[in-house]
């Protein structure tokens, strides 16, 4: 869909945020305290890490190892550096690697998180690929753009048709997670005010800064305008969806 300098017009306008789509510490750190314990040295990977703000709070809380994948090194230098600073570097592994192209042994991986990133898969693609790699009673861990109603005001159904027609309601979410063998522990929505607070404020500075920079880059000023559609639509329509967490395990019974 996007050329090679939409790419980097998307790029440099997600530099230098807190992070790369709606979600906070207190939201991570909650969804956490609801799964059941991992086993003893859990593998666990971060998938679409960015700047890794969840990596933190995951290496923070669980003191395990994790696996922060991204195809976008900027980002991991970003992460690598607040893991040195906070002390928590020997828990984060950085790897510059596809979420299309994991390189992971079968049934090896007892938590897989994303935050804001299976859309770039497919929700069902993802549940569909990353199954194999979860050690069975394993956990999927990810959260996702989903509609809250069934019947989505025009503006907001009108803006999702054209830029992520695939968006699903919490059920039709649970549905994907079910068909493809997985067992549903929990949904967890991220309140409104998140998106706010963590994402779309910064999100406006950012692009406050870039706007003189965007009169002489024609793909910037069109990803800040499609941004500030996107801005507007939540305004006006937050209820009728938001970011949900799934909390899915790969049953401990499932077959290879
Ligand atoms: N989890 C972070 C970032 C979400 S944005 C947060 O919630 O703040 C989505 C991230 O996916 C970006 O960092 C982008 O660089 C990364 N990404 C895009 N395509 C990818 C791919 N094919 N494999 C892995 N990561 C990818």
């Amino acid at each position: 869909m996007s050329s090679v300098t939409d790419t980097d017009a998307i790029y440099t306008l997600f530099t230098d945020l807190p992070r790369q789509g709606p979600g906070s510490d207190a939201a991570t750190l909650d969804v956490i305290r609801r799964l059941p314990p991992l086993p003893d040295s859990p593998t666990v990977l971060d998938i679409g890490c960015g700047s890794g703000k969840q990596t933190l709070v995951l290496a923070r809380t669980l003191k395990v190892r994790i696996e922060a994948i991204d195809v976008h090194q900027p980002f991991l230098d970003q992460l690598q550096s607040a893991a040195i600073k906070e002390g928590l570097a020997p828990y984060i592994r950085t790897r510059q690697l596809s979420m299309e192209a994991l390189d992971y042994a079968p049934e090896s991986i007892d938590l897989i998180w994303s935050e804001g990133a299976v859309y770039i898969m497919g929700v069902s693609t993802a549940l569909r690929s990353w199954l194999p790699l979860l050690r069975p009673g394993g956990f999927f861990v990810f959260s996702e753009a989903t509609w809250l109603t069934e019947n989505p005001p025009p503006r907001a159904a009108a803006f999702f048709q054209k830029c992520y027609p695939q968006m699903e309601t919490v059920s039709g979410n649970l549905r994907r997670a079910k068909a493809e063998q997985y067992e549903v522990l929990e949904t967890y929505p991220l309140p409104a005010q998140t998106w706010w607070d963590g994402f779309y404020k910064p999100l406006q500075e950012r692009i406050e800064f870039l706007r003189p920079q965007a009169a002489a880059w024609p793909e910037l000023a069109g990803v800040i305008a499609e941004t500030e559609e996107e801005i507007s639509v939540f305004s006006q329509h937050s209820e009728s969806y938001g970011y949900v967490f799934y909390i899915l395990r790969r049953p401990a019974g499932s077959p290879r």
